[in-house]
């Protein structure tokens, strides 16, 4: 079945049930918590928190996300985009609990023929908060499941809340047995690979005050509307449905595997580190498309930085793959083609967006011609002197001298099984920073120079988004 097939049950489902089809918000929504919009319910939080009244009881919607966290995972684990879509059904005080269980089971495992996903029911499994014994009692009575089938979790895993006093409630999440070929028995509490986690319900019942940490907060009373949130990863149930191992090899992904793979000559599926590199290509390429579909340009600044880091990951890649050629040219089409029947304005927009794409490759392949013989010969004079790392000293040239960012050289180092004196690089970073603030005094009135603290941000601004703030509060 394919992706956009998917989404349009999903929608169909909600809507003949009543409920209002709103479209995805920009990955930019203005949030000031987040730097790209990571869940279906972000668009619709002032009504959770009840700071304004929702035009409608109950809304569904396929959500565009980013997750930022999940950037390490890609291609390593079979289930995390950079990118992805988020199916989602809402209700702002109307259906609860049994409601969005019966929902769920109803849609999953109903036949195809029926407007159904048609998941086998014997291979679901979900969990509940321990303390839920009402949701164990509707997925017993609701979904037939036998009790083995529903596995107990504590706060941490089952919670929901912002972090901050409001609304919060238990979650209960669905996950499917791929088979025991993919890891052991004993269902996703034992392992999350084998049994594959597609959809989320959060259950917002009671009001929380005093957050300590994420299990640890006072329940304050129970809210006077009680909420639904879920949300169901549309690529997730794509890789099952159409039968793949992981989501990077479904209809909207792998046509860019597959180029990458036509013009570097290697293939796909032969070798376990060029496959993680073929996954990262395609995953980045669509999550740079949808940025900068959405307004992203790259740069050194929070947002800018992560889409610049996505970008040059994606080329690096290519080139691990022994492609040395400019690759976005070839492949941002290969994705545009996919993602543009859910997405239209991104074909119009194109020219833009492919302009800003190429620019960044171009900018980067400079940066790495030169950076790659310096890292190469500071390697082999490790090797050679019989270290096991680089110093702070040689990342810092390569940063500072070479426009090399710390990120490169740390994914370069590990590649050749290396590692970066990073807190000497920290405080060759700092002391250039004091350098810098004190010249900038020195030259009364004029401006801090600007092109230090820029390339700071480059090298500080992946791992630590802290020194983002730091660094231009300092500089001002
Ligand atoms: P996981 O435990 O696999 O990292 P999660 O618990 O972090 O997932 P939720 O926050 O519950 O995910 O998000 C709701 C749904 O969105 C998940 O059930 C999953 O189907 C999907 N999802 C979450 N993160 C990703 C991702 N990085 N790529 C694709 N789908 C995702
Ligand atoms: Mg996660
Ligand atoms: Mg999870
Ligand atoms: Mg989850």
């Amino acid at each position: 079945m394919h992706t956009a097939e998917i989404r349009r049950r999903f929608l169909d489902h909600f809507e003949q049930a009543g409920h209002t089809v709103v479209p995805s918000a920009p990955l930019l929504f203005d949030d000031p918590n987040l730097l790209f919009v990571n869940a279906g319910m972000v668009p619709f939080k002032p009504y959770f928190l009840g700071q304004e009244t929702p035009p409608w009881q109950t809304a569904t919607s396929v959500q565009k996300c980013v997750r930022t966290l999940d950037i390490e995972e890609v291609g390593k684990t079979t289930r995390h985009g950079t990118f992805f879509q988020m199916n989602g059904n809402f209700s702002f005080g109307d259906y609860f609990k049994e409601g969005a269980i019966t929902h769920a089971w109803r849609l999953i495992t109903g036949s195809v023929a029926d407007g159904g996903l048609g998941i086998d029911a014997d291979k679901i499994w979900v969990t509940v908060l321990h303390s839920d014994q009402e949701a164990r009692e509707i997925w017993r009575r609701v979904a037939g499941l036998p009790d083995e089938r529903i596995q107990d979790r504590g706060l941490l895993d089952n919670y929901w809340h912002m972090g901050v006093p409001g609304p919060g409630g238990p979650c209960s999440e669905i996950y499917v047995d791929r088979g025991p070929e993919f890891g052991p028995d004993g269902g996703p509490v034992v392992d999350e690979d084998r049994f594959l986690e597609i959809w989320n319900l959060v259950f917002m019942q009671e009001e929380i005050a005093n957050v300590r940490a994420k299990d640890q907060f006072d329940v304050i009373g129970e809210l006077p509307n009680k909420n639904i949130d879920t949300g169901m990863g549309l690529e997730r149930v794509a890789y099952l449905l159409q039968g793949k191992g992981n989501l990077y090899e479904i209809d909207e992904v792998f046509p860019v595997i597959e180029k990458a793979s036509e013009v570097s000559g290697r293939t796909y599926g032969k070798d376990h580190a060029d496959d993680v590199r073929f996954r990262v290509v395609a995953d980045h390429v669509r999550s740079g498309l949808m940025l900068m579909g959405d307004g992203v340009t790259p740069g050194n600044e929070a947002r800018g930085y992560v889409l610049r880091r996505l970008l040059r990951r994606a080329v690096r890649s290519m080139r691990l793959l022994g492609f040395e050629d400019p690759a976005l040219p070839l492949l941002l089409p290969v994705s545009l083609e996919r993602m543009k029947a859910s997405y239209p304005e991104l074909e119009a927009d194109f020219p833009r967006i492919e302009q800003i794409a190429y620019a960044e490759e171009d900018a980067f392949r400079q940066t790495l011609g030169k950076g790659t013989q310096i890292f190469e010969s500071a390697a082999v004079k490790v090797k050679e002197s019989g270290g096991s790392g680089l110093s702070g000293e040689a990342a810092f040239t390569l940063h500072d001298t070479y426009g090399f960012p710390i990120d490169i050289t740390l994914e370069m180092a590990a590649e050749k099984g290396l590692s970066v004196d990073e807190e000497g690089f920290r405080s060759l970073m700092a002391e250039q920073r004091s350098r810098a603030k004190a010249d900038a005094k020195a030259k009364k009135g004029s401006h801090a120079d600007t092109t230090v603290y820029r390339s700071a941000l480059d090298a500080n601004g992946p791992t630590d988004w802290q020194a983002y703030t730091t660094l231009t509060t300092e500089s001002r």
